[in-house]
């Protein structure tokens, strides 16, 4: 089972990932948590190159062709063969973010950044999607008055941005309605883990 967390700066993501991780460990179930972009070497790598905050000067398709590039790697050399051996796989950020971010919010096209991706998958999907849904002003206060988070080129993006990443999670979320489930990530961490927990266990039993 392949599972894919989503959502905007703040939507607690990383959070939920490591609560769902636990779960499964009490209920004695494989799993596997990574990130993206990142997860390997080489993805984080990659990584750097793209969120360097002096990387000012990266062209918008280049960027795009970077996660991508990172999203095969990280899936040819740590995902498919986790599931190739019946291991849950928990990623934080996968495709959802592509089409959100550089897609929407970049303003590259949907479709065209969905058409970098599906080489790069070679028809790899998630089973299951959360896309954390949260207002950007409230997710970026809650960054704010987080510690330790890395500093990137995105910290310099205007709320407009933000507004639009959402839009862009949004359309994806009506392009893929089986395997993208909405979660109102302003409750509370127990409401939103409780219902998260539900729908994952849910897709376990398909
Ligand atoms: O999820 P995380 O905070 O680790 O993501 C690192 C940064 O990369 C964030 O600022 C996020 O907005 C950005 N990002 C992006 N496009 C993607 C994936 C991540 O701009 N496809
Ligand atoms: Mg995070």
């Amino acid at each position: 089972l392949f599972i894919t967390l989503e959502g905007g700066e703040g939507s607690g993501k990383t959070t939920m990932l490591q609560l769902l991780s636990s779960m499964l460990l009490e209920q004695g179930l494989p799993s596997m948590t990574t990130r993206e972009p990142g997860g390997i070497v080489i993805a984080e790598k990659i990584r750097e190159v793209i969120l360097a905050p002096e990387h000012t000067a990266m062209d918008g398709r280049t960027e795009a062709l970077l996660y991508a590039a990172a999203r095969r790697q990280h899936l040819t050399e740590k995902v498919e063969p986790a599931l190739e051996e019946g291991i849950i796989v928990l990623c934080d950020r996968f495709i959802d973010s592509s089409l959100a971010y550089q897609g929407h919010a970049r303003g590259l096209g949907i479709e065209e950044v969905l058409a970098i991706n599906s080489f790069a998958m070679n028809g790899r999907f998630p089973d299951l999607t959360f896309y954390m849904d949260i207002e950007p002003e409230e997710g970026l206060a809650r960054i704010a008055s987080g510690e330790g988070r890395e500093v990137n080129r995105l910290d310099m993006e205007s709320l407009e941005f933000h507004h639009k990443v959402r839009e862009g999670y949004r359309i994806a979320a009506q392009m893929y309605p089986q395997r993208i489930v909405t979660i109102d990530a302003s409750r509370t961490l127990e409401e939103v883990s409780e219902e998260m927990k539900r729908y994952l266990f849910a897709a376990l039993k398909e």
